[in-house]
Parts: structure tokens; C-alpha cells; sequence
């Protein structure tokens, strides 16, 4: 008799394969074992990674230049990559046309990114059909973690011209028989709730402080929605929001990590959310260091570069990102051994260093300010240089009723921040004076999809 029926009972559910494991397995041609293993998946990563190369060197007047002198063949193993030069942001900007592989003709997108703040030149991504395709096939399988067939999606994502990532998303759920709302950004809050209530979506996919000031307001408001399941991408996602929309709709929040240079989508969390498994048969991720260009090994925090190793119209080469990263090494809870990529940590750009030593980046702002509880937006200035530093943050907050003065939310921000050690004095140097001003929000047209943190060095 057993003496011992207690013991599995507080063993947890096990966690579902993610089903970008039996896909990545297919297309790298191992179909029959699951998981897919680590090895297989490296060495089509390796082949991929050679005929890429030659694939550029052949057919862009600008890889050619850029590569010459190195010979693919000798790229003998995985790692031999980091002796591949590095291609950065300002080469997409200033050579992105010459960076092409293929004739005008054949080019089906072309995405034109501008960044804030910037005064060069946008940078110009070019893809061909089979570029999208392989984009809506990865959308495709990783979507089918959230929702399954009969099920409906709103999508909170730039569309509905086709091909735009809403288009492409939509396009890739219908092909596993799953229904979907193209909405487009964010701009009046009250009328994409609406628009959800009547559509009751099992899933809603969007940037983070969007899908927070929905379910900000439909909690406001007595919640109505009740998806099972949200997928935040395209920006930091922050702790504090995941936390706050899986209790007050509630449903399982996952992080998609992508850029319009990894083709718009990257890699997806599965449900045991501790990491997003990478689309590896099209991506091969690095993390440098950023000052050194040096490899860092899993675990470690730098630069993310990416290789596409099947991109035909214009494919990037250990391309820098520019974003704080890490891998995860390891089995997944879920079991599979895809490579993972930890939450990404904002831009590199946007990381000052303080007076104190310390670096100041939005994750720790994001992770502090959106905890309380009307919290929908935020800016964050750093002022001076040296010794003389002021961080200024802009709050914009929902106003409830009978609420007359921001007063106390302003405390209690300036409280939470000048609790920071990241923030304080150290033996290097003051922390910076802080300034708080709390911006009334109450459903003027909103534009907030990404935070900013910006320096001033000028007073
Ligand atoms: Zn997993």
C-alpha cells in the first residue's frame, strides 16, 4: 500500500511545449524528435549563416565592400561569427537601398523608421514576399501560445494597410481559423474600449502602456473584458504593468520581443513566461559588449546583434540593435532548449550615467511610477552634468471621482523614487534632485506608446 499519496499534490501543472519548438523543428528538418534538439538547430543555424553570407557578398554592392577580404567558408563553427565585422544602424541609414539583394522590382515592403530625436536620415527596411511570409509563418505558430481556432484577437498594432504588422498578424491568425480586429494605435482611449467590449477579444496584443490605460479604464469603469490571455510587444514590458493586467482582467500576460529589422517579429514567451524563445531558424542573436564589440557569454547583460539567416531583400549581417539584452541558457520549464532572450532592457542610448555612478535607464522608472495605481504615462528628463544634476518626471494620471488635488500621488512617486538606491547619494557623488508634476489624464487624445528618458546636457 502506498504509504505516501500526498506527495505529488502540490507538484505544478506542467507547462505546454511552446509550439515554436515543433515548427523550428520542421524547418530545420527534425521533424520526428521532441523537443527539437539544441544541435540540430545550430547546425542549420551554421549552414544558414554561410549562405547567407555569400548570399550578401554576391548581391549587394555594399556587402560586398563590407566583406571583402572575408571568406564564408571559413566561418567552420557557430561562434567563428564573431569574426564577421559588425554593421550598425548608421550603415542602414546611410547604405540601407545598397544593402539589398534583390532588384527594386522585388522588394513587396518597404518600412521607413524615423527615430525621435534623430535628424539623419530614417532608416529604410526592405523586405520581399518571402520575407513576409516567413514573418506571418513565424506569427503564425508563435500566436498559437495564446489563442486557438474559434478564438478572437484585437490587435492594438499600426494597420490596417496591408502588410503593416497589424495586417501581417491578422493575415498569419486566419490561417490557424482564428478571428481578429485590426484596431490600430491607441489614440482615444474611450472608443478602442468600446470597441473591445463589443468585440470581447480572448486575446489583445499591443504596446504595454496602451493595453495598461485600457485596463486602467475598463477597471475604472466595472471590468466588462475578460481576455485570457495579452501579449505585450514592441517596447519594454514592465513588471509592474504585466503584474497589474493579470489581476484585474485576470489572464496570463506573455512578452514578444521584436524589431522591424528581426522582420517584425523576434521571439515569444511561452507560458511558463520566463523569456522569449527566439524564431532561431531565422535569427541568429548575439549579445556583445557594447564598448568592446566582445561576444558575452548567456546570462550575461549587453548589446543584442542579430543575423537574419534567411532574409532575401535585404538581409542584416550582425547588425547592433542598440538594446540591452541578455540570453537565457538552459531547458525551458516548458522543455524545450530554443534559445531565450530575457526582457529586454530599453535602449543603450537611453541610459545615462549619474552623478553617483550609477546608470539610469526607463526600465527602473517604468518598473517604479506604473505600480501606482493611476499612473497611464510618463517623460523623464535628466538636466546638467557632474555634480548638478536634476531628474525631472512628467506623471499623467486618471482623475477619479471626487479626487481633487494630485497632491498625494505626488508624495507618494516622490517617496517610491527617493527610495532608489540607483537614485541616491554614493561616495561618488550626489543622486540627482528630483522634480515631480503631475499631469491630469482624462481622455484628451493619446499618443503614448513608448516613454522617453532623455538627457539634457545644456541647463
Ligand atoms: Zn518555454
Amino acid at each position: 500500500m502506498n504509504t505516501a499519496p500526498h506527495l505529488h499534490v502540490s507538484a505544478p501543472p506542467p507547462v505546454p511545449l511552446t509550439p515554436l519548438d515543433p515548427w523550428t523543428a520542421a524547418l530545420v528538418r527534425e521533424s520526428t524528435i521532441r523537443p527539437v534538439s539544441a544541435r540540430a538547430v545550430e547546425e542549420f543555424q551554421l549552414e544558414k549563416l554561410r549562405s547567407v553570407l555569400a548570399h550578401a557578398k554576391e548581391n549587394s554592392p555594399w556587402y560586398a565592400r563590407h566583406l571583402q577580404g572575408f571568406d564564408p567558408g571559413h566561418v567552420a563553427r557557430l561562434q567563428d561569427v564573431s569574426t564577421v565585422p559588425l554593421t550598425t544602424a548608421g550603415d542602414l541609414r546611410e547604405h540601407g537601398p545598397a544593402m539589398c539583394c534583390v532588384s527594386q522590382d522585388e522588394v513587396a515592403r518597404v518600412v521607413t523608421l524615423t527615430s525621435s530625436g534623430s535628424t539623419g536620415k530614417p532608416k529604410r527596411v526592405f523586405f520581399n514576399k518571402q520575407d513576409l511570409e516567413a514573418t506571418l509563418d513565424f506569427f503564425d505558430h508563435g500566436m498559437r501560445t495564446l489563442v486557438e481556432s474559434g478564438q478572437r484577437v484585437m490587435i492594438l498594432l499600426s494597420g490596417p494597410t496591408p502588410d503593416s504588422t497589424g495586417d501581417l498578424l491578422s493575415r498569419a491568425l486566419a490561417r490557424n481559423g482564428v478571428d481578429s480586429l485590426v484596431y490600430g494605435l491607441v489614440q482615444d482611449p474611450l472608443a478602442a474600449l468600446e470597441q473591445a467590449r463589443q468585440y470581447q477579444p480572448h486575446c489583445l496584443v499591443g504596446f504595454p502602456v496602451q493595453l495598461l490605460v485600457l485596463a486602467r479604464l475598463d477597471a475604472a469603469w466595472g471590468t466588462r473584458l475578460n481576455p485570457a490571455k495579452i501579449l505585450l510587444c514592441s517596447d519594454y514590458a514592465p513588471d509592474s504593468i504585466i503584474k497589474y493586467v493579470e489581476r484585474e482582467w485576470p489572464c496570463q500576460a506573455l512578452v514578444h520581443w521584436g524589431a522591424t529589422e528581426t522582420g517584425l517579429g523576434g521571439g515569444v514567451e511561452c507560458l511558463a513566461q520566463q523569456g522569449s524563445h527566439l524564431r532561431q531558424a531565422d535569427l541568429y542573436v548575439e549579445i556583445i559588449d557594447p564598448a568592446t564589440g566582445e561576444p558575452l557569454p548567456a546570462g550575461q547583460w549587453g548589446e543584442i546583434v542579430v543575423t537574419t539567416l534567411r532574409r532575401q531583400a535585404q538581409p542584416l549581417i550582425r547588425y547592433r540593435l542598440g538594446d540591452l539584452g541578455r540570453l537565457l541558457s538552459g531547458t525551458c520549464a516548458c522543455g524545450s532548449s530554443l534559445v531565450r532572450l530575457d526582457k529586454v532592457q530599453g535602449r543603450l542610448s537611453q541610459r545615462p550615467r549619474l552623478a553617483n555612478g550609477h546608470v539610469l535607464g526607463l526600465a527602473l522608472l517604468d518598473e517604479t511610477l506604473f505600480r501606482l495605481e493611476l499612473v497611464v504615462d510618463f517623460s523623464a528628463t535628466l538636466h546638467g552634468q557632474g555634480l548638478d544634476q536634476e531628474l525631472r518626471i512628467r506623471l499623467k494620471a486618471m482623475q477619479t471621482k471626487g479626487r481633487e488635488s494630485f497632491d498625494p500621488l505626488r508624495y507618494r512617486a516622490q517617496e517610491m523614487l527617493a527610495a532608489l538606491p540607483e537614485l541616491q547619494d554614493t561616495d561618488q557623488g550626489p543622486g540627482p534632485r528630483l522634480t515631480l508634476a503631475v499631469l491630469p489624464w482624462d481622455g484628451e487624445p493619446f499618443t503614448a506608446f513608448k516613454r522617453t528618458l532623455t538627457h539634457e546636457t545644456r541647463p
